[in-house]
């Protein structure tokens, strides 16, 4: 079968490689469409990720082909959704029931085992999500994504009526204007990229600018005079003005507001806040690093993120991908110049890359 697999930094290849068997509790799926994120870029570039060798793809969907031993999640020829966060079943989290936080596992397709972007893939049978009736597999390899926001807002408490300010308009925080618009919130996104600030308009943000054009500050103050209730903030680095994201965000929360850190890279934005507002504000600072939980008290499972937001794709609540997004066939795809070029096309041309594996 064809894979992408990871040899180092800068050196992703496309290699033949045997169509795994599953194992006990191991289903073998056909991926169907895989999304790339920046933690492939990072992965590319070598800032995360040390186990060479490996088949990348961690945002996927897929069709159940076969079952290994001991197998009763699902069955052949069922649509699911993966999570990629493998758990050890050991650690204490895993054995407290949070396995989502497992200290040991990893991801697959990032540094835990092998990922989706291959023509076959084995995955544990407790990874799936079978999809709901009008889920498509095209919105189910976003749930990852998706589900970062869904966890955001669920956990930090953002409530209806809020004023929202979402810095950095990546993934994250487009799903993140598309749950607010449901709840009634008024969102301001900021962001450089045009092609981010148009997706965040489309999916639900009542304002967009960028923060290069004014002093962003004002902006937002004359929007929200008495500051933002809740400022989301989605760091990366790979866009500059980032590293003014979270000073920013101190500076125009409101008295006794929230910053929620959705996403977060390097120490140098961190420099540039003055921790006096954070103190004399009574600010509280939420960090969701752990993307998505199954927490027993709130249901577990059924109910965690992972499900909810499938659940919302399904009913509409939220859809993805984001406007502006680019779908690469996976046949299409052939050498390091190709791969260069996805890489290239985030975040300039494409609000996201996702990768049709039927073609
Ligand atoms: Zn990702
Ligand atoms: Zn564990």
């Amino acid at each position: 079968m064809r894979a992408l697999v990871c040899n180092g930094p800068g050196d992703f290849r496309f290699e033949d490689r045997p169509v795994p068997t599953p194992g006990a509790g191991e289903v073998l799926v056909r991926p169907l469409f895989n999304g790339i994120c920046f933690t492939d870029k990072h992965v590319y570039d070598g800032h995360i990720g040390r186990k060479p060798g490996w088949v990348l793809g961690h945002e996927f969907s897929g069709r159940v082909e076969a079952l290994g031993s001991d197998v009763s999640e699902c069955n052949v020829g069922d649509l699911v959704s993966v999570d990629p966060r493998l758990r050890c079943g050991e650690c204490l989290p895993c054995r407290a029931g949070l396995e989502t936080l497992c200290t040991k596992a990893g991801f697959m397709g990032v540094d835990g085992g092998d990922g989706g972007l291959a023509e076959f893939a084995v995955v544990p049978a407790y990874s799936l999500y079978r999809l709901p009736e009008k889920c498509s597999p095209l919105e189910a390899a976003c749930v990852e994504a998706a589900c970062c926001a869904t966890r955001a807002t669920r956990s930090g408490n953002v409530v209806v009526g809020d004023n929202v300010v979402l810095l950095g308009l990546e993934d994250y925080n487009l799903y993140m204007a598309q749950w607010l618009k449901s709840q009634g919130a008024v969102v301001i996104g900021v962001d450089p990229l045009e092609i981010r600030r148009r997706a965040a308009l489309d999916f639900g943000a009542h304002h967009a600018f960028d923060p290069t054009e004014g002093k962003a500050s004002a902006r937002i103050r004359a929007l929200m005079p008495f500051g933002a209730d809740v400022v989301v903030v989605a760091l990366e680095d790979y866009i500059p003005q980032a590293n003014e994201y979270v000073a920013l965000a101190h500076r125009i929360a409101r008295i006794q507001g929230k910053v929620i850190m959705m996403r977060s890279y390097g120490s140098a934005p961190f420099l540039k806040v003055q921790p006096n507002h954070a103190w004399l504000k009574e600010l509280t600072i939420h960090h969701f690093g752990n993307f998505f939980g199954n927490e027993p008290a709130r249901g577990g499972r059924a109910r965690g993120d992972w499900q909810v937001t499938l659940d919302a794709m399904a009913r509409g609540t939220l859809s993805a991908p984001p406007p502006g997004a680019l779908v690469k066939p996976f046949s299409s795809l052939a050498g390091k110049a190709d791969i260069d070029a996805l890489f290239g096309a985030m975040p300039g041309q494409a609000s996201k890359v996702i990768i049709d594996m039927s073609v």
